[in-house]
């Protein structure tokens, strides 16, 4: 509710008083002029039969045909001032201040003149004939009384007509004298008092009534603005809530939200497309035009794909960066029985066919792509996960496309790729493995092992490589990368990294306990670049070394150049591991992004050459090329060079031909605990010594 008294704001207030006093005059106009229009017949009336007793009784018929004319003359400007007046004017706000102020004196004046007119009537009195006398007298004060009892709203109307009325009537009861006239003029005057005094009385409460009225109109106004405007806010408010704000197009909760209608409505007997694109080459259109254009491509291609997915109805949402997400359902006839293409609920049928199809949707879009973003260069690809289904969940569908545009971009990129059986089980462990990843590093499930690298042909220990080892209870042995890309996901990255770092010091104090000729033998640990950028490495690692009294030569860091190190908190990182005595090795050289770019750094110390280049190091004169002059690079640049891979006595062979590097690899030892790894190089060693 509106308070009007206790409004904190004070021009709100003086604004809202101004509008209701303007409110009450209109309202006080109004009322007059209809209760004016109302009495003016009955005047009429009474002036005429007032008239033909005049008439009657007057010697002369002039004086009452010309009262009566007046009379006539009166009503006919009264009647005019207060005619019916416009809608527009009747509204509260239809009038302004000075009009409605100009009305009212209007009708006052033509209510003064009424009451001079009927002022005349005395003069038709005789003062011999007091029947006649009390006829007009009578007469005069009913009128009187009708203006008062008609005009209440207004009290200058009621008082100008019954003031110069009933003065007249005193002034002659006065001017006839005698003791009765003189008490009757009293008593007239008493009546003008009295009838004054009610006309003031009827004028406040007709105010105050009529701003109780108007305060409740106004609240009433005031609310349905703001009810307007909040109803307006809330809908803007909605609509940046569920929209992206680069390209007009559903965010990720619009999206779910408009899916999970479109999805509800369809009902579940109806299959439903999922489809997760993603822009190829998009960043490189971004680091070459910069931001501003990037923006641009964005929206260009989120208008390009509604003008391009209209037809089919489909509910289309920017996912984040340069993905997008399509929602629909597919009209056309579905064959056969399903299973094998997709991933299908129970009682599915086959893929759909038709323009309708997801995977002709899909094909359109990365066939027509370069129309989108024509304007520059028409360079980009588009890679796209379809899933379709019925009795799946939106975020499940949701999710199984990304998985399956993970796919497509793993296969080549610029193509479709549509979730299936492989993937789904693909899916299902991944989730198993996000979701006991940190027990299992809790428990010590996830553990090291170790690979030695020799030196000297394969004859002496020169390190070991620690490789992490997880055996899931249900999916058996996990890929270290999924293990790492799992604890990404899950926000676990730094306890895994400060976990597999303990396991390797312990292995080093391991190592040392198992007599002096470890003692020098330093061991490699594993960092993608990822975390090298994300988590303070060197930080964890100097901490843990020295928790453990370790030197800093006993460890090594391996980092692969699988794509560009180019972030400079990774290349800071480096730099303070390598100065604090770190060694820093390039892992799987040759197939990384910017590998001989990464050499010129002073604090790599050994590079590894991928096993790739081992595997083809005899049939291809590439390779060849490629290890040899890698090690005639290693010992130009003094950096220690390491053979990856070796799986047999012919590659070796190869390599100690091209200059003997450092080698690792099955032919030597597969990975293995450390007290197994221990166990091998004492007996290998024994056995050379024994043998020289
Ligand atoms: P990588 O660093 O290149 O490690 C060498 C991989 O090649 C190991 O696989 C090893 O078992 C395998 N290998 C060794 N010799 C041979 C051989 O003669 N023939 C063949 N075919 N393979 C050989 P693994 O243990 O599965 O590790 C795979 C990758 O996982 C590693 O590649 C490394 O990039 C990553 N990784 C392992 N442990 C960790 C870790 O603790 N942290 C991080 N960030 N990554 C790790
Ligand atoms: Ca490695
Ligand atoms: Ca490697």
């Amino acid at each position: 509710m509106v308070d009007f008294t206790s409004s904190s704001d004070a021009s709100t207030l003086t604004a809202a008083d101004d509008v209701l006093v303007r409110w009450v005059r209109a309202d006080q106009l109004l009322s007059v002029r209809r209760s004016v229009r109302a009495v003016v017949p009955s005047g009429m009336a009474v002036g005429l039969a007032a008239a033909g007793v005049a008439l009657y009784s007057s010697a002369s018929s002039t004086e009452p045909l010309a009262w009566l004319l007046l009379v006539v003359l009166s009503n006919a400007f009264r009647a005019f001032v207060c005619r019916s007046v416009r809608a527009s004017e009747r509204s509260p706000g239809g009038l302004d201040e000075l009009g409605i102020a100009g009305q009212l004196r209007l009708v006052t004046l033509s209510s003064f003149l009424s009451g001079c007119v009927w002022a005349l009537l005395p003069m038709f009195c005789s003062s011999e004939v007091p029947s006649q006398t009390l006829f007009f007298m009578t007469v005069v004060c009913g009128v009187c009384a009708g203006s008062v009892i008609y005009s209440a709203a207004y009290a200058p109307v009621p008082v100008v007509f019954v003031t110069p009325a009933l003065l007249s009537v005193t002034g002659w009861l006065l001017w006839t004298g005698g003791f009765y006239h003189n008490a009757l003029a009293l008593m007239v005057v008493m009546y003008l008092g009295t009838l004054v005094h009610a006309s003031l009385r009827g004028d406040r409460a007709y105010q105050v009534s009529s701003r109780l009225k108007n305060e409740a109109l106004f609240m009433a106004s005031e609310l349905r603005q703001t009810h307007a405007q909040s109803s307006r806010t809330a809908r803007e408010l909605d609509f940046r809530a569920n929209h992206d704000s680069l390209t007009g197009l559903f965010n990720r909760e619009g999206f779910f939200e408009a899916a999970s209608r479109f999805d509800h409505a369809m009902g579940s007997r109806h299959d439903h497309a999922a489809l997760m694109l993603d822009l190829d080459g998009f960043k490189a259109v971004n680091d070459a035009f910069g931001h501003k254009t990037g923006d641009q491509v964005l929206q260009d291609v989120g208008r390009w794909l509604q003008a391009r997915l209209a037809k089919h109805d489909a509910v289309v949402g920017r996912w984040g960066g340069d993905e997008f997400a399509v929602f629909y359902h597919p009209r056309g006839e579905q064959v056969g029985q399903g299973g094998k293409e997709g991933h299908e609920g129970q009682g599915a049928q086959g893929p759909h066919q038709g323009p309708d199809a997801p995977e002709a949707v899909a094909e359109e879009l990365i066939r027509s792509i370069g129309q989108a973003t024509s304007s520059y260069g028409g360079q980009l690809g588009l890679s796209i996960g379809i899933c379709t289904g019925h009795d799946c969940s939106v975020a499940e569908m949701l999710s199984f496309s990304d998985e399956a545009l993970y796919e497509a971009k793993r296969l080549g990129r610029n193509r479709c790729h549509r979730f299936d059986h492989a993937l789904h089980s693909r899916l299902l462990s991944r989730r198993d493995i996000e979701r006991d990843l940190a027990e299992a590093i809790a428990s010590n499930a996830i553990c090291v092992w170790y690979q030695p690298i020799l030196g000297e042909g394969g004859h002496r220990l020169h390190s070991l490589e620690a490789l992490l080892r997880w055996q899931h209870p249900r999916h058996g042995w996990v890929a270290p990368a999924d293990v790492i890309y799992a604890a990404a996901n899950t926000g676990l990255a730094e306890r895994l990294l400060r976990h597999i770092l303990g396991e390797i010091c312990k292995g080093i104090e391991q190592l040392s306990a198992a007599g002096a000729r470890f003692d020098d033998v330093p061991v490699a640990m594993n960092v993608s670049p990822r975390e090298m950028a994300q988590l303070p490495v060197d930080a964890i690692v100097l901490d843990c070394l020295a928790k453990h009294g370790l030197p800093t030569h006993r460890l090594q860091i391996e980092i692969t150049e699988e794509v560009a190190l180019d972030t400079s908190a990774a290349k800071m990182r480096l730099r303070a591991l390598a100065e604090a005595g770190i060694s820093i090795v390039i892992d799987d050289f040759g197939v990384g992004y910017s590998s001989l770019a990464s050499l010129r750094g002073e604090h790599v110390r050994q590079v590894k050459i991928d096993r790739s280049f081992i595997l083809n190091l005899a049939s291809s004169p590439g390779s060849r090329l490629m290890v040899e002059a890698v090690i005639r690079l290693g010992q130009s640049l003094f950096i220690e060079v390491v053979a990856e891979g070796v799986e047999n006595r012919e590659e070796l062979e190869a390599l100690k031909a091209l200059g003997s590097p450092l080698l690792q690899g099955y032919y030597f030892m597969r990975p293995a605990p450390l007290a197994k790894v221990i166990a091998w190089a004492e007996q290998r060693e024994d056995a050379a010594t024994a043998q020289s």
